[in-house]
């Protein structure tokens, strides 16, 4: 038998001075549990339904219009508790509901990206060598190119036809569907392979996708497997090799989300980067009951992994186009409403991994189970990029969350020096909006089967809806 001793005054300070660090399953509730549990089995159907950001917007815009959301038109009369969205042609999405308070006291904003780095195919991909026929491709973001070699992989996008038919393609996904792969060399011969850096290792010339071996024609004509794999795309969707030029065709991981670790506690999958945000700033907007006080935002971008550039991209004024649509049926000025606003930059960060401990600083990194993790910057080196939010951010973000039961941390990415990354904060903050970064914890971050933990999951979904009530 053990005696419980009364703690000693050094305890008794040391609870009340240190920084406590929690992990989330010393405090999560039976309820809170079961409440994650179901979250995380929609977010995962939200994974493999959305593997492009096209798909993301077609799956975000049906559950949007389950929950009430109508299209915003341009002059619409909007009254609190009104539901709204508009998708950015097809690739972007931005949500709201509007809120009891004008617009021209702020908006709570959660801003997230739906595109993932992948292998884009070229615009002239298709050929034969050697009687193997293949797709050239482009990769898309960063990625350490070897990583996506020997894996199987699906083929999505649209294909614009010369009359103008577009045609979606989605083949990889069902089950008996033929799938792809990218190939890498045999060990036995991978002498000189060995001695290359990591990203000569696979060239991105090499990164060329497996399509088919079978001849169609007579022995002794030219490119009889490509004839063949043209044949099959037109019998199937109509189209010739001259459609690839007004196509966008993209090779992403074949796998589902699935479940890791014996226990569970770990979600498996593609694009968790930054999808694991994005359905949570959606579910957490959808799932929204009554009228909120403040105008609730939730902004789903397209191409963050080359810069956020572009007309679906974050920096694009289709944003401030939604925006001032909103305001302008409540005779607010756009800037006003900027200047009030309070936005979560929701993209994921590194968790930290025990087996390349050398990358990360430990006494600032961000651990799984730990909760969702605020960043107060991004950036590298010098916080160059970065957006840097202030203490007095923070310091509300502290407040919001503690009277919302939120689970947090608070991390940056990694060593000082080992590297570093953005996310669209930077872009909100521009625009006169205070911005801070939070989100989920990722293990293996832009490899073609990324992990995060369930618990962080939910978390962030839990704070995106705490940035609602804000
Ligand atoms: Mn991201
Ligand atoms: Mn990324």
């Amino acid at each position: 038998m053990t005696e419980t001793k009364a703690p000693t005054l050094a305890q008794q300070k040391k609870e009340e001075l240190f920084l406590q660090r929690t992990n989330g399953y010393d405090v999560l509730t039976q309820e809170d549990r079961e409440a994650m549990e179901r979250y995380c089995t929609a977010y995962k159907h939200f994974l493999d339904e959305g593997k492009t950001e096209r798909e993301c917007v077609s799956y975000a815009v049906a559950l949007a219009q389950q929950a009430g959301f109508r299209p915003l038109e341009r002059g619409a009369v909007l009254n609190p508790g009104d539901k709204v969205y508009r998708s950015n042609r097809g690739k972007g999405l931005m949500l709201a509901v509007i809120g009891s308070k004008p617009l021209s006291q702020g908006a709570a904003i959660a801003a997230a990206h739906i595109d993932s780095p992948r292998l884009d195919l070229k615009q002239n991909p298709l050929y034969e060598e050697k009687e193997l026929a293949y797709c050239k491709t482009h990769y898309y973001g960063g990625i350490k190119k070897y990583q996506w070699t020997t894996i199987p992989l699906a083929l999505h996008g649209l294909v614009v036809l010369r009359d103008g038919t577009q045609v979606p393609i989605r083949i990889g996904e069902e089950p008996g569907d033929p799938q792809f792969t990218v190939g890498d060399l045999l060990p036995h011969l991978a002498a000189d392979q060995g001695k290359k850096t990591m990203g000569d290792i696979v060239k991105a010339e090499q990164l060329n996708l497996f399509v088919g071996s079978v001849p169609l024609g007579e022995k002794g004509e030219s490119d009889r497997v490509k004839l063949g794999v043209l044949d099959l795309l037109h019998e199937k969707y109509g189209m010739v090799e001259e459609d690839f030029l007004s196509a966008e065709l993209m090779a992403v991981p074949a796998a589902k989300a699935v479940d890791i670790g014996l226990d569970r506690s770990v979600i498996g999958a593609y694009g968790q980067d930054d999808r694991v945000c994005a359905f949570a700033c959606l579910q957490a907007l959808l799932d929204l009951e009554g009228t909120p006080e403040t105008t609730a935002v939730c902004v789903l971008a397209d191409k963050e992994e080359v810069g956020s550039l572009g007309v679906t991209g974050m920096q694009s004024a289709a944003f401030d186009v939604f925006m001032s649509d909103l305001c302008q049926a409540q005779g607010v000025p756009l800037k006003s409403c900027y200047e009030s606003a309070l936005c979560l930059s929701a993209d994921v960060t590194a968790a930290y991994d025990p087996n390349f401990a050398d990358a990360y600083e430990s006494r600032n990194s961000a651990y799984f189970n730990y909760g969702v993790c605020i960043s107060k910057y991004t950036g590298a080196r010098g916080k160059s990029g970065a957006s840097d939010a202030s203490a007095e951010l923070v310091g509300r973000l502290r407040r919001l969350f503690a009277q919302h039961g939120v689970l947090w941390q608070l991390a940056e990415l990694g060593k000082t020096d080992q590297g570093g990354g953005g996310t669209v904060a930077c872009y909100l903050a521009n625009r006169n909006i205070d911005t801070i970064d939070a989100g989920v914890p990722v293990l293996s971050m832009h490899a073609p089967f990324e992990t995060t933990a369930k618990l962080d999951c939910y978390m962030t979904y839990k704070a995106m809806t705490a940035l609602y009530h804000s």
